[in-house]
């Protein structure tokens, strides 16, 4: 058995994961562990920007910034959570400017900064321009910039190991084990502490701007071990993907002055928020467009809308959406200057996921005890700062600030905490569950349950749900589950063994379509990503809570718990 010893272990090089190694190996010894190169992390491709209140071009706050965030999330957000949020937004942005972050400028020099949904001046009263970007690759820039900034440092990375478990002893978490993929060997990864910074799980739906490795490893992974998964219900449809493949076209494109069309080329958004038009939060844009195509009035009678940019300056156009162009013209052969882009709802963002507190401790109960030693930060955790619907930049935001902040906690906890002993035959569940699909002669593939799951989660607990459609797809889980039990792996070498790993990674879909389903099911109210043609109100009284899902057998047993509110009352939400 290869074991390598750490203080802390990093799970994930995305913006989260890069962001915490940065500052916990300031004072301890520490890992990043990767599936993937770290520059291919998915942070890579975020576009449109990151939002923070600096205010550059017109008057901003962190307290307006955090008015937004939390009618945003429709008032299930952490308040205390987004304040902390809002306030080092600030401040982590003139980190990473001062790290050397290329951002687009002003013509003065400052940091530039564009309007995007749901991001407004005076709580509400009209658009702000809050998100600072470079071009429309940001998230290269940031995911970029960090890299460098742990290679500088000395971050020991262990590149292409693929986690499958989570080590814990006596209820105290001691390492994680992955795969080696270019030998197929696993390692004990010995720690006194663990951060998961794993990303989404937009790879449960068919149409999804998620990249395919984005298949929610770490939530499932510490699931298996016990750990709740919180609000694992709410998931987000971002309105701009291209038609039939997905593929994001970022909302900075409506930020810079798009407009969503229907058939009869009426900008729709004006009947659904009649002061944010186009720039309404996305969870209400995604439903406006999936009701206009329902009544028949999608480009051609066809389930798509147009995003037209046709009025814009083609100047404008190419120095700021440069990437955005380039994907419309190689994807759809279309100019985007010359013609409109057709458009549907794809999966984006998982606002659920590992619950923390402000400093990345995993809790685990309604009281939120923290697990000793345990930590998540960006998209794979649920603090929450995005409570029902995330508005866009905000997910840069949470993984710099959030990331930083379970560093720094990671750094001090490692430097108290004593190492504690690893379990006997600490490989063992991995190395069962790796036979067990070794030794499957049955007739199922992977790559054809994994389709099935995508087309039935999108037709039935995307963007509106009912109860019927709901326990229709845990029956069809149950059915997946089952012929998962007969898959049988045509590659059976150990080297570069992608079919093995993407049964792992089919195995943590089930798992948390599963998670996801039933937390829908029990939410009997519409709150957010969370529509319920069945219970089409959002009602405080009953459910302004959060879920927690607990792994029971082979089902899910269910909890809440309290929101944290300071600031501001749960409001009708209009834009
Ligand atoms: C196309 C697109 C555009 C976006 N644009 C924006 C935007 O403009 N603004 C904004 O705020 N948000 C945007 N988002 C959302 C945002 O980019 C992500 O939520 C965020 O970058 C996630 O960062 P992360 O560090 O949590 O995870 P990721 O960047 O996804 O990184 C996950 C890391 O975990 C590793 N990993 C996963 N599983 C395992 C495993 N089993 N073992 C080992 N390692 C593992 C991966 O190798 C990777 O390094 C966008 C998202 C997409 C998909």
């Amino acid at each position: 058995m290869a074991v390598h010893e750490f203080d802390g272990i990093i799970i994930g090089a995305g913006g989260a994961g890069l962001m915490a190694a940065l500052q916990a190996s300031k004072s301890a010894k520490i890992a990043v562990l990767s599936k993937l190169y770290p520059t291919r992390s998915h942070t890579g491709t975020a576009q449109g920007g990151i939002g923070a209140a600096l205010g550059n071009l017109e008057e901003d706050h962190w307290e307006w910034h955090m008015f937004d965030t939390i009618k945003g999330g429709d008032y299930l957000v952490d308040q205390d959570a987004a304040e902390i949020m809002c306030r080092e937004a600030v401040d982590t942005v003139y980190e990473l400017e001062h790290m050397g972050l290329p951002f687009s400028r002003t013509p003065d020099g400052k940091i530039a900064q564009r309007p995007f949904g749901g991001h407004t001046r005076e709580f509400g009263k009209a658009p702000v321009q809050r998100s600072c970007y470079a071009a429309d690759r940001t998230g290269h820039m940031i995911l970029q910039t960090l890299y460098q900034q742990c290679i500088k440092q000395g971050v020991t990375f262990f590149n292409e190991f693929h986690v499958v478990d989570l080590l814990v002893q006596d209820g105290v978490v001691c390492g994680a084990v992955a795969i080696e993929i270019a030998t197929g060997e696993l390692y004990t990864f010995h720690a006194k502490a663990v951060l998961f910074a794993t990303g989404g799980s937009g790879r449960m739906y068919k149409i999804t701007s998620n990249a395919l490795t984005l298949t929610g490893d770490g939530m499932a992974v510490v699931y298996r071990r016990g750990i709740p998964l919180e609000d694992m219900e709410f998931f987000q449809f971002h309105p701009t993907g291209i038609y039939k493949m997905g593929i994001l076209i970022t909302e900075a494109a409506r930020g810079e002055g798009g407009i969503l069309r229907n058939n009869s080329g009426e900008r729709f958004m004006e009947r659904y928020a009649a002061t944010l038009k186009d720039l309404a939060p996305r969870d209400m844009v995604s439903r406006a467009i999936y009701k206009e195509i329902r009544e028949g009035r999608g480009i051609g009678g066809k389930d798509y809308v147009h995003l037209d940019l046709t009025h814009l300056d083609s100047k404008v156009i190419h120095a700021k959406l440069p990437d955005i162009t380039d994907f419309v013209e190689t994807y759809m052969g279309i100019d985007p200057v010359k013609s409109p882009i057709p458009i549907q709802p794809t999966a984006h963002y998982a606002m659920g996921g590992i619950p923390t507190n402000s400093d990345a401790e995993v809790v685990i109960d309604e009281k939120n005890t923290a697990m000793p030693g345990l930590y998540a930060a960006g998209e794979c955790a649920c603090v929450s700062v995005h409570g029902a619907n995330r508005l866009g930049t905000n997910s840069l935001v949470d993984i710099i600030v959030f990331g930083r902040r379970g560093g720094k906690a990671l750094g001090r906890f490692v430097q108290q905490a004593p190492l504690q002993p690893l379990p006997p035959d600490s490989e063992k569940a991995t190395r069962d569950r790796i036979e067990r699909l070794f030794e499957s002669r049955g007739s199922e593939s992977v790559a054809r349950i994994r389709e099935k799951l995508q087309a039935e989660m999108m037709d039935k607990a995307s963007v509106f749900r009912t109860e019927g459609e709901l326990k229709k797809m845990l029956d069809i889980l149950r059915g997946l589950r089952q012929r998962y039990s007969n898959v049988c792996l045509q590659d059976r070498g150990r080297k570069f063994n992608m079919e093995l790993l993407e049964a792992f990674e089919l195995d943590h879909l089930l798992e948390l379509s599963q998670v996801t389903v039933t937390s829908a099911m029990a939410r009997q109210e519409s709150r957010g990503a969370h529509a319920r043609e069945d219970f089409p109100k959002r009602d405080d009284a009953k459910w302004l809570k959060h879920t927690l899902a607990y792994r029971d057998e082979e089902l899910v047993s269910l909890k809440y718990k309290p929101v944290s509110i300071t600031k501001f009352q749960p409001q009708e939400r209009k834009y």
